[in-house]
């Protein structure tokens, strides 16, 4: 039987300021965007380093495989920061000459042709501006997600050469052409996740995981009739087919905290925050995401760092269904953390 200090420990347990005995293992997940999600990505993972959060793992799709590859590659992100706002666009957007398409399409019944663009271009920018070139020689664990087009699903990198993988997770169908990876066919992971938040929850050991969402908010949703007379607007139509997705952890605020959904323990912490447009394909504009995004990340996370650095899972906000599902399933690390 419980004596009743050993009650009022359980009750107070959850808010208890004692420190776990080893650092907290923070993840990041880094969701499809975009353009303007590679300058929204790098602006928040340059505020993480600047608040000095660390990071024990990585996950990343599209805009976020781009990202995550080059930080967990060791390259400097203010160096990297420099690079995407100095890029050209024929750095990353190579489209076949019209001649070319109209003789693809009308004489050759559309026979071998992909998309728009090739992707050597990007691999190359990417090579150019990561520090280590595999999956293996990165800072942590990082994992990138893509569709295998040979067999119709999901597939998770997290070995093998860099650049050729997060140009597959980045290739948006119909404006990219599929890359070819050891004899498969892949392109952008968002048509089937935007972020892919299980690659590392569960097997990392992590006490908590901040996913960075920075997919587009349709709160004009009416407005396609304006839109198809802006330039560009097939691009908009791409962006809502991939942003209609609203994954199980986003609530409607820019701050969100929820337990992991296995029940793991983990705490996720949620941002989605408010930021400029960027009209593609240009890089015009970019800096002032980047800087956006680090400070909201900054006003967002600063009040609640402490609890970050210190105990995550106990010092976090939570909302009242989470902590019941959590005490339902317990509070134990995920038993195949590394
Ligand atoms: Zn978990």
């Amino acid at each position: 039987m419980k004596t009743w200090y050993q009650k009022l420990a359980a009750r107070l347990g959850r808010r208890s300021t004692t420190a776990p005995q080893s650092p907290p293992r923070i993840g990041v997940i880094l969701s499809a965007g975009g353009s303007r999600g590679v300058y929204a990505h790098t602006g928040f993972l340059l505020a993480l380093e600047q608040m000095g959060i660390p990071i024990s793992a990585a996950a990343g799709c599209s805009a976020g495989a781009v990202v995550g590859g080059i930080a967990a590659s060791g390259t400097d992100l203010k160096v990297w920061a420099d690079a995407i706002c100095r890029v050209k666009r024929e750095e990353f957007w190579t489209p076949d000459p019209v001649r070319h398409v109209i003789w693809s399409m009308a004489r050759n019944r559309g026979i071998g042709y992909t998309g728009l663009s090739g992707t050597a271009a990007g691999m190359d920018f990417f090579r150019r501006n990561l520090t280590a070139q595999t999956f293996e020689d990165c800072r942590y664990p990082l994992y990138i997600m893509a569709i295998n087009l040979d067999r119709a699903e999901k597939v998770v990198f997290s070995h093998g050469e860099l650049a050729p993988r997060m140009m597959a997770s980045a290739a948006i169908p119909v404006l990219y052409k599929p890359v070819n990876i050891d004899g498969s066919y892949y392109s952008d992971g968002a048509l089937v996740e935007l972020a892919p938040v299980d690659a590392i929850c569960c097997n990392h050991g992590l006490d908590a995981l901040i996913v960075h969402q920075v997919g587009q908010h349709f709160g004009r949703k009416g407005d396609m009739s304006e839109v198809v007379r802006q330039p560009w607007s097939l691009l908009e139509i791409i962006n809502r087919l991939l942003f209609h997705q609203r994954p199980w952890y986003l609530s409607n605020e820019e701050l969100g905290f929820k337990y992991c959904s296995c029940g793991c323990g983990a705490v996720v912490v949620v941002l989605e925050p408010e930021l400029p447009e960027l009209p593609w394909p240009h890089t015009k504009g970019g800096a002032r995401v980047l800087e956006v995004a680090r400070q909201r990340t900054e006003v967002l996370l600063r009040p609640h760092l402490d609890a970050l650095l210190t105990d995550p899972r106990q010092r976090l906000p939570l909302p009242p269904t989470d902590l019941q599902m959590q005490r339902s399933r317990g509070a134990g690390r995920c038993a195949t953390g590394q």
